[in-house]
């Protein structure tokens, strides 16, 4: 195999949605979806390959790009861009049409010995996505045994820190603004009671 072929093995590609572009209507609609994976998760994407190429990192798969950058000024924009990519694949799984609702016994559990209820779990994602300031993301994550929320500025992740993604919820503006300009909570509330995957967050358990 020639470098080239090597190269376009290698080189990320932009996963296929898990759903239609209107499917999460009206909480999301497909205006947004349309410029938030259309433009700027392809965006992501297509300035991860021309970062990377050429480069040591070219050859490596996303997550190992993302732990080898992280941290790393001089490797920011591989980095942000790497791990917006990664964010972004992760982001529109832990959503789903007619999302919301009961959660998976073993996922409740879980989630009732660290929150003590569910309620108080979902509270908790809810304060901390409308409490981070400026661009980020709210996460639900496994901490060793316990559950946790965390938030991430920017293009940050828990995979950094050693903690496992269960879902998230990307809290930029361009996730919300057109659907409902500056009112972040209308959003983030809309998303829990009506989109958030809880069995993705529940295939994610260790
Ligand atoms: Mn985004």
């Amino acid at each position: 195999m020639n470098n080239d072929q090597i190269k376009s093995v290698s080189s990320h590609v932009l996963p296929p949605l898990p759903y239609a572009d209107n499917a999460l209507s009206p909480v999301i609609s497909a205006n947004t979806i349309g410029f938030h994976y259309g433009k700027h998760h392809k965006g992501y994407v297509d300035n991860l390959n021309k970062w990377v190429a050429g480069t040591e990192f070219a050859d490596l798969p996303l997550e190992k790009i993302i732990t080898k950058t992280a941290g790393k000024a001089d490797k920011a924009p591989i980095f942000n861009n790497a791990a917006q990519t990664w964010n972004h694949t992760f982001y529109w799984r832990s959503l789903k049409p007619k999302g919301g609702g009961e959660l998976p016994a073993a996922l409740k559990l879980k989630i009732t010995a660290s929150f003590g209820s569910v309620d108080a779990c979902r509270k908790e994602l809810s304060t901390a996505a409308i409490a981070q300031f400026g661009s980020g993301w709210v996460w639900l994550v496994q901490d060793g045994d316990k559950l946790k929320v965390v938030k991430t500025a920017n293009a940050d992740l828990p995979l950094t820190t050693g903690m496992k993604p269960l879902l998230t919820i990307d809290v930029w503006e361009h996730a919300y603004y057109l659907d409902y300009q500056n009112p972040r909570a209308d959003y983030v509330n809309a998303v829990l009671d009506k989109l958030i995957n809880w069995d993705f967050a529940a295939e994610n358990l260790v």
